[in-house]
């Protein structure tokens, strides 16, 4: 019988253990505060960004919301940045990608403070990561990570095939993935677009990982019985909806479960836990600010 796991249980479960290392934390007269910063007019960033500050409100995390005009000069986005590095009341702060083409990513992301970069992507925190000694886990990857354990799966000896080399799933992942750490002590080989015979490397694996952005791009042909299926990927395909369009992941789900051990859908799996992670981190931040140990879930 397949498992179907359901990302915004396991989610739920970790946000209601947030709120009690919020409480702790509350205790002491501390607040996490999470800074949210949109540079950009595109419908779904503006939802993303909304929904993270949703999440903060939810489990008691205080949301600073900064909006900049998409064609404002890179200047503003970056003298934004360095007002809440030095903002007391702010322990993490977001800029949502992508940002517009005049704007250069990667100064704004080492612009940070990398006690403040919940998101993970500073060079430090990369390094740390790398390293084996996380300060903050790249939210995506960790909410992979989390769900794997939730379900028992354990990759400690197995194969996992992640298909996505990107700076924000694939690659951390990976580093969770091998570390000598609990969670991680798989083999791990990482496919992408000039993978030669992806099917050879997916059907070999005992864990999929699927971030390469492509729609049903992982069927039951690509995989091994009894394999557990990651899907990360999030598409907008064209479907006879309100909208005009549905989301789906890069795994043909259905084609997929009737191999698959345990499987994830979307949505309903990996996003919800991307959410939870990043209220995670930003509680992990506030401890780490204020030099209050905090249990997190
Ligand atoms: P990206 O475009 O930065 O990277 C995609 C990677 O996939 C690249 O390394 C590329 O080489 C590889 N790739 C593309 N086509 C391939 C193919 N045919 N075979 C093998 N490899 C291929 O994307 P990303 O930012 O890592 O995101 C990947 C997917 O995950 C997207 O659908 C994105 O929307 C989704 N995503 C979801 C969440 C979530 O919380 N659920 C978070 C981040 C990204």
């Amino acid at each position: 019988m397949t498992r179907v796991l359901d990302g915004n249980a396991v989610a739920t479960s970790i946000r209601d253990g947030l709120s009690t290392s919020i409480d702790s934390l509350g205790e002491q007269g501390v607040t996490p505060g999470l800074a949210t910063v949109l540079m950009s007019d595109d419908p779904s960033s503006e939802t993303y960004v909304s929904m993270k500050q949703r999440d903060c409100e939810e489990v008691g995390i205080n949301g600073i919301h900064v909006e900049i005009d998409v064609e404002a000069p890179a200047e503003e986005l970056l003298s934004t940045i360095a007002e809440l590095n030095t903002d007391p009341a702010v322990n993490g702060i977001l800029v949502q990608l992508p940002l517009p083409d005049h704007v250069d990513k990667r100064a704004v992301l080492q612009a940070i403070d990398p006690m403040k970069d919940v998101d993970g992507f500073h060079p430090e925190n990369v390094g740390l990561l790398v390293a084996g000694e996380p300060r903050y886990k790249p939210c995506t990857p960790h909410g992979v990570q989390k769900l794997l354990e939730a379900a028992d799966v354990d990759p400690d000896g197995a194969d996992a095939v992640i298909v996505g080399r990107s700076d924000i799933v694939g690659k951390p992942l990976a580093n969770l993935l091998f570390q000598k750490q609990q969670g991680g002590n798989a083999t791990v080989t990482v496919c992408h677009s000039h993978t030669d015979d992806l099917a050879a490397k997916t059907s070999a694996a005992d864990i999929v990982v699927a971030a390469a952005g492509v729609p049903n791009l992982i069927d039951e042909t690509m995989l091994a019985e009894g394999a557990t299926v990651i899907d990360v990927g999030v598409n907008a395909v064209d479907a006879d909806t309100e909208k005009g369009y549905r989301l789906t992941g890069d795994v043909d789900f259905e084609r997929a479960k009737s191999v698959a051990d345990v499987i994830t859908p979307v949505p309903g799996g990996v996003g919800p836990m991307t959410r939870a992670m990043l209220l995670y981190n930003t509680v992990k931040a506030a401890g780490l600010q204020h030099d209050i140990s905090v249990d997190l879930p």
